[in-house]
């Protein structure tokens, strides 16, 4: 191994444990064991959640300019060593540099939110109800939050929860996705020299046993996810018997619908940049296409013309558009699949699957080229699940119903497009669509950070979505109080349940 095995951070320092299991960080760009990630014990895991709750209390009992002092000083920090942070994200999760950077810079957008805490936690106020009655709402923390992350976005999925989290008065147990944890051990440190006291943010990695140790505990309160569907669903299952509040966001297979009338250049280059960015690893990635009538073959053409140009390189390279996938078993998986729709009558236009970088000291990492397959059937795994991987896959309809009947149909229900001219076709889309966020000729529509991000049907468990308004009510219970002084009421005791009056 050439790397060292990542520490936790629990109450403020780091903390290894003996005799545990610990698995293998491999460079996706080199096929290297480059660090290993240690399966947190069942009593460790709980030390964490205790010394969050402990922390916890003291930290929600601060004052909101305090607060908010601390969060404002991390968005400094972030903003200053966000290259030192990318390069780790680029080591460990194979991404070009720049997508590292881009994910930075979307995670900053809630912690910018999270500064602004104030105004989000306003409450509501009426007065003289009844007869000197008054009626208020506040919001306080839920406690203790456990964090639990993919391995796609190593900053900014994790940046979705502990700002909100903890500028709403929580504190965060965190555990980062097993080949990507070392970032989140950085941003630990960053929160301690912002002044966030120790305690209210830590860090413990493993896998599965910790997950279950998050979802059992009692010290835990509510319980973020993010990941695929199969996992949300143990997730919210679990959640809801241990009684616990839970947003669990799922996988996603993401469709857009080019309309004849589109403008095909401006949809191809979109279009492009939807499926290959970060690998087509992204839960908002684009990795359908539904081209509709005489759209299909021109929108094709033009979209191999741009992928093939792609620069496929290891992400330290100033110049690579298009990194490794994560993993091997990835890899493997991306081939079978585009090989099965082949099989199945499919037309591969673009073939990246025996992609080789031209470094041979690369040769052992996970490199695929981008692959652009059309016609594919509407059985196979290809179309139907999610492939997380850099291919376009397209399918054929004949009217804007077909397509709409197609985009529906996906079991998924996070992110959707259409390229458009039409106004009518826009709003019908809108309208018609059963997705969570949805672009009108925008491939990828991440909301911005004082809106909130997730998804429909199997994209989402749980009610409520990710940051923006959404995120305070998740980290927040409600308080409604009614307030009466004596001085005002001079009436009889009544036992009715009367109306205001
Ligand atoms: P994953 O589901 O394999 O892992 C997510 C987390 O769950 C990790 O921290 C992992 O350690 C843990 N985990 C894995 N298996 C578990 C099990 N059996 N029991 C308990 N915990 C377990 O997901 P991934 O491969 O790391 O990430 C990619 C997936 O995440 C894709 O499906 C992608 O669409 C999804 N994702 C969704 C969104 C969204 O907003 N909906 C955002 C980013 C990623």
């Amino acid at each position: 191994m050439t790397g060292l095995t990542m520490k936790h951070w629990i109450n403020g320092e780091e903390v290894a444990e003996e005799g545990v299991q610990v698995l293998d960080i491999d460079s996706p760009t080199t096929g290297e064991i480059i660090g290993g990630v240690a399966e947190a014990s069942v009593e460790l895991v709980e030390r964490a959640i205790q010394g969050a709750r402990e922390a916890q209390k003291g930290w929600a009992a601060l004052s909101l300019a305090r607060r908010t002092r601390v969060l404002f000083n991390f968005r400094n920090l972030l903003v200053e060593r966000q290259e030192e942070l990318a390069e780790i994200i680029v080591r460990e999760g194979g991404k070009t540099r720049g997508d590292a950077l881009g994910e930075i810079a979307r995670g900053l957008e809630i912690v910018e939110f999270a500064c602004g805490i104030h105004n989000a936690l306003k409450g509501e106020y009426s007065s003289e109800v009844s007869t000197g009655v008054d009626i208020h709402t506040i919001r306080q923390p839920v406690g203790v939050v456990g964090a639990i992350c993919p391995f796609n976005f190593p900053m900014m999925v994790p940046m979705w929860m502990h700002p909100m989290a903890i500028a709403t008065g929580n504190a965060v147990v965190l555990k980062p996705a097993t080949p990507v944890p070392t970032v989140s051990l950085t941003v630990a440190k960053m929160y301690q020299e912002a002044g966030l006291p120790d305690g209210v943010f830590q860090v413990v990695t493993g896998d599965k046993q910790v997950v279950t140790t998050l979802l059992e505990s009692d010290g835990i309160d509510a319980i973020s996810f993010v990941g695929s569907t199969p996992v949300a669903k143990i997730v919210a299952e679990t959640s809801a018997r241990t009684g616990k509040r839970y947003q669990a966001l799922g996988g996603a297979n993401n469709h857009a619908i080019v309309m004849p009338d589109a403008n095909l250049d401006f949809a191809a280059k979109h279009i492009v940049s939807g499926a290959f960015g970060a690998a087509g690893q992204r839960c908002m990635a684009l990795p359908v296409v539904v081209a509709v009538g005489s759209a299909g073959d021109a929108l094709i053409e033009k979209v191999k013309a741009l992928a093939e140009k792609l620069v496929v390189g290891p992400g330290e390279n100033a110049e690579s558009e298009l990194g490794p996938v994560i993993s091997a078993k990835s890899k493997a998986r991306i081939i079978d699949w585009v090989t099965d729709a082949e099989k199945n009558g499919a037309r591969v236009v673009l073939d990246g699957r025996d992609f080789k970088p031209a470094d041979e000291s690369l040769s052992g990492g996970n490199w695929l080229g981008p692959t652009i397959v059309d016609n594919v059937p509407l059985e196979t795994k290809l179309y139907c699940e999610e492939v997380f991987g850099p291919v376009l896959t397209i399918v054929r309809a004949d009217s804007y119903e077909e397509a709409i009947k197609i985009v529906n149909s996906s079991e998924f229900g996070n992110g959707s497009a259409i390229f458009t001219e039409s106004g009518d076709y826009a709003r019908r889309f809108e309208l018609d669509v059963e997705t969570g966020m949805v672009g009108i000729n925008v491939p990828i529509p991440v909301p911005v950070g004082y809106y909130s991000f997730g998804g429909w049907k199997s994209s989402l468990f749980g009610d409520i979505k990710m940051h923006g308004q959404e995120g305070v009510n998740f980290y927040t219970r409600q308080k409604v109080i009614t307030t009466r002084w004596a001085g005002k009421s001079d009436e009889h005791v009544g036992l009715d349940f009367v109306a205001s009056a």
